[in-house]
Parts: structure tokens; C-alpha cells; sequence
């Protein structure tokens, strides 16, 4: 199989002109041509009048060898890699003691789809309920019902990320194939078949909810098991090593491998935590609004007179500025034509987050515009943090009005420091509801003052960024864990063997994808500590 980098075609290009193209590029005749398969699909936008399309694709043909031997004269065209995702080690025997996974988010879950291929059978305890009766409780909440600290956006099956946007991207360096494993996983639980290429995939909220169930079902068919609303309450050990798990039900469990894959709001589990000894350190997260705009201003400002051509999709942006009093202020997160959800865990807070679905074809755009914050601003040891976010989400509850609505502002009227009283030409897509008035008393002043500067800054890069009418949301709180549960290069606590803290909530992943690939190497972990009879 050869690989060739770089083919770029016109957007309206037609099927056979990639097989041309690949004709061309390898100097021979159309019988020669066994197979093409795209492996990546990027474009490059830098002239918006003639946006391209960027191709990787992977060949066979015949006698390949011919064009191996002479592969110096070609541009770009190498042997194709291996793609192939390959387990570090099998259950030899049934003599181990299930391993469990506490948590069932993209890092627990492909903890254990990798646990139960592999042959460890693992047992997955989740808090929440399962997808389907989480989505009732979690949709059911932003329609004005009731609010569940049991099962809501953060708690329950498929973890934080299962209504959202469900982008794949990651920077992570894969020489193992781990990102292809969990591209190839998800595609084949019913996630569109293009994340497998496209450059920037995602998967959109309600395909998440099938592609977590069908997870599960291959868990199950493996031998995994799961209890659901069920939390892992206290951690039972001696002499520095796992024993096993007291639950919300009043039961323990036995269990000398326990996976901890728990995300960023799982704060009982780390006061727990810490009380039972587990070493964990406090770390940076960032803090800020969510900001809203119309789709259709992004679009213009990013893909010109494409705008609004369904072969590139609604666009998206990523923008950072470094600000005069040495913070910096990112977007993050960007849900392109989707809406701001309400993102709490617990009573009495109000979060946001945001979300798509897989058309991405709601009216606005929206992201979080966020400040980097250290420890040393909230300072107060290791729950010092959890401590910090709750302060802001409790203020913004209250200035909210105290029943789920969230404070917004106009971004005009954000910038100029005077409180709004009603919407203008965008409508906040965020729900239960909003209620106008002035965000500044819910951040730190460095904060605000730091948006108020990388608010007209990020407009030099996209047009009408601060438009006065675009829509500023508070409060976004839950951008990472406030806290690292500190892992040694065996994956394994540096306090407490047999546990291994995982994904966001450990610290050692941000986003879908990470957090998966997190699971993955912790699941290798595992199985070769029971392996190798280190058990
Ligand atoms: C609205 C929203 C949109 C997002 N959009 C994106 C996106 O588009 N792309 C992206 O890459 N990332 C996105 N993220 C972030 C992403 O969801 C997280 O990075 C990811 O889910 C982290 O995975 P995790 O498995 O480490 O933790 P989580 O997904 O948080 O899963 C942790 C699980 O552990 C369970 N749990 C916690 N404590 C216990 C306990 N004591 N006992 C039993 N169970 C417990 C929880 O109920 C939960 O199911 C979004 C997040 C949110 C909230």
C-alpha cells in the first residue's frame, strides 16, 4: 500500500478525478489502480475565493514494488504506515480478580471496551443512569423541569462529553494507532463513517447517545458488566494497595485493579480522595463566559463567498490572545451552529458549556472566552480550586435570578461596562433562560479586564467578533479539573497501587478524543500488571 500526501482538488471535483489525480501523481495506467481510499480530508482556505480541497490518500496497485524501488523521484508518495491498533496483552487464563472502572465518560468507557477485548471482563460503576433515561433527566432540565445533581450533563453514561459537539480533535503524537482505534470504534458503534478522514471530526449530540449505547452492548457481549447509579463512595486498602470499593448502595467490591476515570466535576469522589491519602495536586484551569454569535458572521468571516455551502459545514475558529496584564484569553470549545447548555452537577449553580448537533445548523455560533487561572490565584491547597469554581457558579445562580436562568450581557454593553436590560438582534439560544444584566461582579477583575481587551482583538481576525449584539453568558467554569490525581509512568497512583486515575478528572486529559486515548493506555496498563502477575 502507498500513501499520497497533498492531492488537492477543486471543492467540485468529481469521484474519478482522485483516481486521475492518483494516476498522474504515480505515472501509470488506470488498470494498474486496484484500490483508493481516502485517509484524511483537510481544505486549505487561505484564498477564500478558491477554497481547495487537501487529500491523504492510501493505494494499492499493481507491482508496486516498481514505484517502491524508485520512490525518490516521486513527491510525496511513501510506503502507507501501519494503521493497525495492536493489544499490549491478553487474558491468558480466567485466575485475576476483575478490574474495575469508576466511570463511564470517553475514558472509562474505552478503558473498558479495551479491558473486555483484551479478555478482563471489567465491571464499570457509574453514578449516573443510563444514556437514554440521562437524556430524559438532562433535556428535561433545560426545558424548566427539575434539576438532578444525580443525573444531568456531567453525571451519567457516556460521561461529559455525550450531549456536546462531539469533536474529535486532539495534538496528541499517536506512533501507536491509538486515535485510528477510537475513530474506527466510534464509526463502527454508528458515528458518521467521514471521522475516520475528515480533518476535524465530529460526531454532534444525539448520534453520541446511540454510539454510547452500542459501546456498551459490545462491553456486555464481552463480558463486561455495568451497575449504573452506583457511586464509588471510599476507597478500601492496606499496606499502599487497592483492596477494594465501598458503593452507594451500601456493597463493596473486591477488586485489586481499580480504574478512576471520573472526569473534572466528580467532587465528592475528590474530597474522598484526599481524605483516604491519594496524593493529587492542585493545577491551572481557565474561567470565563460563553460568548454567542450568528453562524452566519463566521461563516463569512472564515470561509468568504463559501459561506453557507454545505460541502464545508458551518465554520469554526480557535483564536488566543495574550493581554497586557500577562494573561491569556483563548476560545475553547467552539460549538459551530449549535446552542449554550446548562452544564451544572450540582444545586444551586449555574455553568455553561455548548453544544451541536451533527448538521451543526442552529442560528448561532457559539465558544467559551476564557482566562488561563494558577493556583496561586485561588490558593487554598488542593480543594482550593473546586472552591474557586463553585464561588463563581453560586454567584452567577444568584445573579441569574436563583432558578437555573443565567446571567447575560450584550457584548457592546460588556465592553463599555454598563448592565444590559434586553436582547438585541441575537437571540441567546441558552435554556432554561436568561435574565439581562452586567457579568462583571462574577470574575476576577484580571479576568474581565482581560476579555475586555481580546474581546475587539479577536474582531481583527474575525469580522464583527464584537459586535454589540453577540451575546456574552455566564458562567464557564468546568473548562478542565481543578485538581491532577498524581500517576507514576505505570499509570498506576503514586500513593496507592492497583489505582489508576485517569482522563480529564485526573488531570492527564482535555477532550473527547484525549480522554479516550487516556483509557486506551490505561486499559494496556492494567491488563499487563495482571499479566505479568504483578497481581
Ligand atoms: C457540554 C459539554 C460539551 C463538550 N464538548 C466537547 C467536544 O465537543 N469535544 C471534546 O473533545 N470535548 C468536549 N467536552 C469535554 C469532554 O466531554 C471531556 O473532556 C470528556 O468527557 C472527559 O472524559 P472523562 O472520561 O475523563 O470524564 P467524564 O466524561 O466526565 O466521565 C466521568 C464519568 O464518571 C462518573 N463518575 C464520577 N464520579 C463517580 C463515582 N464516584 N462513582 C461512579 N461514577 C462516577 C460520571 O458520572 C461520569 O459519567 C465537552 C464537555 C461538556 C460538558
Amino acid at each position: 500500500m502507498l500513501r499520497i500526501t497533498d492531492v488537492i482538488l477543486k471543492t467540485d471535483h468529481s469521484a474519478d478525478e482522485i483516481g486521475t489525480a492518483v494516476l498522474k501523481r504515480l505515472r501509470i495506467v488506470k488498470k494498474r489502480l486496484l484500490s483508493t481510499k481516502v485517509v484524511k480530508r483537510s481544505y486549505d482556505a487561505r484564498n477564500k475565493e478558491n477554497i481547495l480541497f487537501v487529500y491523504t490518500l492510501d493505494v494499492e496497485i499493481e507491482n508496486e514494488k516498481e514505484i517502491l524501488d524508485k520512490i525518490k523521484t516521486y513527491k510525496k508518495i511513501s510506503l502507507a504506515p501501519d494503521t493497525e491498533y495492536r493489544f499490549k496483552a491478553k487474558a491468558n487464563s480466567q485466575n485475576f480478580k476483575r478490574p474495575v472502572v469508576i466511570g463511564s465518560g470517553p475514558c472509562g468507557l474505552f478503558c473498558a471496551l479495551i479491558l473486555a477485548q483484551a479478555g478482563f471482563r471489567p465491571l464499570i460503576i457509574e453514578r449516573g443512569k443510563p444514556v437514554k433515561e440521562r437524556s430524559a433527566d438532562t433535556f428535561g432540565f433545560w426545558r424548566g423541569g427539575h434539576f438532578d445533581p444525580a443525573s444531568n450533563i456531567q453525571f451519567g453514561e457516556g460521561g461529559a462529553g455525550t450531549f456536546s459537539d462531539g469533536k474529535l480533535n486532539t495534538q496528541i503524537r499517536d506512533t501507536e494507532n491509538y486515535r485510528i482505534k477510537v475513530l474506527n470504534e466510534l464509526a463502527s458503534a454508528g458515528a458518521p463513517d467521514e471521522i475516520r478522514f475528515v480533518s476535524k471530526p465530529h460526531i454532534g449530540t444525539f448520534r453520541l447517545v446511540k454510539v454510547v449505547e452500542n459501546i456498551r452492548n459490545k462491553i456486555i457481549e464481552l463480558g463486561g458488566e455495568y451497575l449504573f447509579e452506583t457511586q464509588v463512595t471510599d476507597l478500601m486498602s492496606e499496606n499502599g494497595e487497592v483492596t477494594g470499593l465501598v458503593l452507594s448502595n451500601g456493597g463493596t467490591i473486591g477488586t485489586d485493579s481499580a480504574v478512576l476515570a471520573i472526569g473534572h466535576s466528580a467532587r465528592d469522589t475528590f474530597e474522598m480522595l484526599l481524605n483516604r491519602g491519594v496524593t493529587m495536586e492542585p493545577k491551572p484551569f481557565s474561567v470565563g463566559f460563553r460568548i454567542e454569535h450568528p453562524q452566519e458572521l463566521i461563516d463569512r468571516a472564515r470561509l468568504g463567498k463559501y459561506a453557507g455551502d454545505d460541502r464545508f459545514g458551518a465554520a469554526d475558529y480557535k483564536l488566543v490572545h495574550h493581554c497586557s496584564n500577562g494573561r491569556s484569553v483563548y476560545t475553547f470549545c467552539m460549538c459551530p451552529g449549535g446552542r449554550v447548555v446548562a452544564a451544572t452537577s450540582e444545586e444551586g449553580c449555574v455553568v455553561t458549556n455548548g453544544m451541536s448537533q451533527y448538521q451543526r445548523n442552529d442560528v448561532n455560533a457559539n465558544s467559551a472566552i476564557v482566562v488561563g487561572v494558577k493556583p496561586s490565584d485561588f490558593f487554598t491547597g488542593v480543594p482550593g480550586g473546586v472552591e474557586f469554581q463553585r464561588d463563581i457558579e453560586r454567584k452567577t445562580f444568584l445573579l441569574g435570578g436563583g432558578d437555573y436562568k443565567a446571567p447575560t450581557q450584550l457584548v457592546g454593553d460588556f465592553l463599555k461596562g454598563v448592565p444590559s436590560a434586553s436582547q438585541g438582534t441575537v437571540k441567546p439560544s441558552y435554556q432554561p433562560g436568561v435574565k439581562w444584566t452586567e457579568l462583571s461582579s462574577l470574575l476576577p477583575e484580571f479576568a474581565i479586564n482581560a476579555i475586555r481587551e481580546a474581546i475587539p482583538e479577536f474582531a481583527k481576525q474575525i469580522k464583527g467578533f464584537d459586535m454589540y449584539d453577540a451575546v456574552l453568558t455566564g458562567s464557564e467554569t468546568r473548562t478542565s479539573s481543578p485538581v491532577r490525581i498524581v500517576r507514576g509512568d505505570d499509570f498506576q497512583s503514586v500513593s496507592v497501587r492497583g489505582l489508576f486515575p485517569g482522563g480529564e478528572g485526573a488531570g492527564y486529559a482535555g477532550g473527547i478524543m484525549s480522554a479516550s486515548i487516556d483509557g486506551i493506555k490505561i486499559a494496556e496498563a492494567v491488563s499487563l500488571r495482571i499479566v505479568n502477575g504483578d497481581r
